[in-house]
This record gives C-alpha cells, sequence and structure tokens, in this order.
C-alpha cells in the first residue's frame, strides 16, 4: 500500500514536472528580436483598428433611440432641451443617449493610461491597460481603457472602463465617460490679459487624488495647455486653451493624476463668485456667458 502511494506521487511530480515544461504566455512574448516585433505589430494594428473607430462613431440617431428612463422620455419629445437643467439640478443621468442628444459636438478619445510589453522597445505607451491574471488555466488577460469625451466648449466627462476584451472595455469607458458629464467654468482669470474671452481658469483651482494632486492655474493668451500630456486632452476637450500647472505627489501613477485633473475641473463650478467678479473675469459656465 505504502508503496503504491509513493509511485502515486512520483507520477504526480512528473505530471507537475512537464506542465512547467510546457510554453506559457510570456515565454512566448519574449521571444527574439524579430518575432517579438512582429507580435508587437500585431497588438499595434489591432489597438488603432479599435482608437480609430471611436473617431468614426459621432452619428447618433435620436428618431431610433428608446428611451428607459422617465428622463430619457423628457429629453426625447422635447421636454428637456438643455444638459444645464439636468445638471443643475443635480439629476443622475442613467443613459448614455441622454447627453448624445443634448451634446450632438461631443468628441470622444481614449487616453494613454497603459504600456506595452516586451524588451527593447518595450514600455511604449498604449491605449489600453492589460493585466493578467494567474490561474490554473493560465494567464487570464484583462483590458482597461480611459475614455474622455467633450464638446471642446465647457462640457466634459471621463471614464474607465474594464473588460475581458478591447471593445467592451472601451464602450463600457466611453458610456461611463458620458454619464459622468459636467460644467467648466471658464474665464479670463489672469491679471496680465484681461482680454475679456473665456481661453483659461477664472481662478487658481486644485484636485486631488490619492497622492496626486494638481493645480491648475490662469494663465494669458497664447500660453497653451504648461500640463501633463493626457491632461492636456482633458483640458482641451473642455475648451481650455491656456493653463500653467503644478503637481504634487506620484504623478507617474497616470489614472491618479486624471482623476485628479478631472477633479479640479468639477471644483470649478462649486465655488461662489462674486458678481462684481463675475464680469471682470468674463465668466463663461458651460458655453453659456453668465451675465449680471
Ligand atoms: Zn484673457
Amino acid at each position: 500500500m505504502a508503496k503504491k502511494k509513493t509511485q502515486d506521487q512520483v507520477e504526480e511530480k512528473k505530471e507537475i514536472a512537464k506542465l512547467e515544461d510546457s510554453p506559457d504566455e510570456e515565454m512566448l512574448i519574449e521571444k527574439p528580436k524579430e518575432g517579438l516585433a512582429v507580435e508587437l505589430g500585431e497588438v499595434k494594428e489591432l489597438e488603432e483598428e479599435v482608437v480609430e473607430e471611436v473617431k468614426k462613431k459621432g452619428a447618433f440617431e435620436k428618431e431610433t433611440w428608446k428611451p428607459k428612463t422617465s428622463l430619457g422620455i423628457r429629453v426625447k419629445n422635447g421636454e428637456v432641451s438643455y444638459i444645464d437643467y439636468i445638471l443643475d439640478k443635480r439629476i443622475k443621468i442613467l443613459e448614455p443617449e441622454i447627453v448624445n442628444a443634448l451634446l450632438p459636438n461631443l468628441t470622444t478619445d481614449l487616453l494613454m493610461v497603459g504600456q506595452s510589453k516586451g524588451k527593447f522597445g518595450g514600455g511604449q505607451k498604449r491605449v489600453f491597460k492589460q493585466t493578467q491574471k494567474k490561474t490554473q488555466e493560465g494567464n487570464k488577460p484583462k483590458f482597461a481603457t480611459f475614455a474622455v469625451v467633450g464638446n471642446e466648449d465647457g462640457y466634459i466627462g471621463v471614464g474607465y472602463g474594464k473588460s475581458k476584451e478591447t471593445v467592451p472595455a472601451r464602450e463600457k469607458a466611453i458610456r461611463q465617460a458620458k454619464l459622468n458629464i459636467i460644467k467648466v467654468r471658464r474665464g479670463c482669470g489672469n491679471w496680465r490679459c484681461g482680454c475679456g474671452d473665456s481661453h483659461t481658469v477664472p481662478f487658481k483651482v486644485s484636485g486631488k487624488t490619492g497622492s496626486v494632486e494638481i493645480t491648475l492655474m490662469p494663465a494669458p493668451k497664447g500660453t497653451g495647455l504648461k500640463v501633463e500630456k493626457e491632461c492636456q486632452k482633458i483640458l482641451k476637450l473642455a475648451g481650455i486653451k491656456d493653463v500653467w500647472s503644478r503637481t504634487e505627489g506620484q504623478t507617474r501613477s497616470k489614472l491618479n493624476l486624471l482623476y485628479a485633473c478631472f477633479e479640479a475641473l468639477k471644483k470649478l463650478v462649486q465655488f461662489k463668485i462674486n458678481q462684481k467678479n463675475v464680469e471682470t473675469l468674463s465668466i463663461v459656465e458651460g458655453s453659456i456667458k453668465i451675465t449680471t
């Protein structure tokens, strides 16, 4: 009996050894230079396709849309025709189509939150963040991406989506971004400028997520967006053209940096402004100019 048991154990050990010998996904990726280049190229092409599709998707058919929520029904029959009504009353948007219907000129962009794998040219910035879970069946990959939607005129939303495939991850992120849409307050808050246009933030504002804190400061016309590259995309889609910035904390954790940037923009409308400052700062909320 005891002898048989040891035999079993030996066989088991052999099997484990076999399993360990079989090539695993990670080993396949670390192939010699040639093979690696091909593989990375393929992934890149696939990604470009997915990213390209985002830009094409602009058309929204209001006629064929079947609203599911009461707010959606009111938007479709024209009872609610301004997004400001929803945002000012802080009604929760549960259907991304509402945002499509009320803000027809939305632009969507995916931000670089991931990096490619591999040696040599590895570590390049990518739209999809790839993670793997180790299971008995092997490595299970998962994709995540960060989407921004905005009309370049005072409205902006960001969203994060995760899935086992790239396409659903993108769809989730875009959907979430639309549901998170906010109004941004813009103006001309720099004492050196005073042009009367609303091209920058009206006052200094900061946002914090995790250890990362970002401060956006009003800049004179023509400065451009002096801020991290992915944050630039958020600010551009929000309609801000000039800004100075300062960051603190682990800004390498890109997601926290992006969320902090969004937090800062959120804060802009939370401040109460003195009536006499409304005109000197030429404040615009969303795309509507505030008058006294
Ligand atoms: Zn100005």
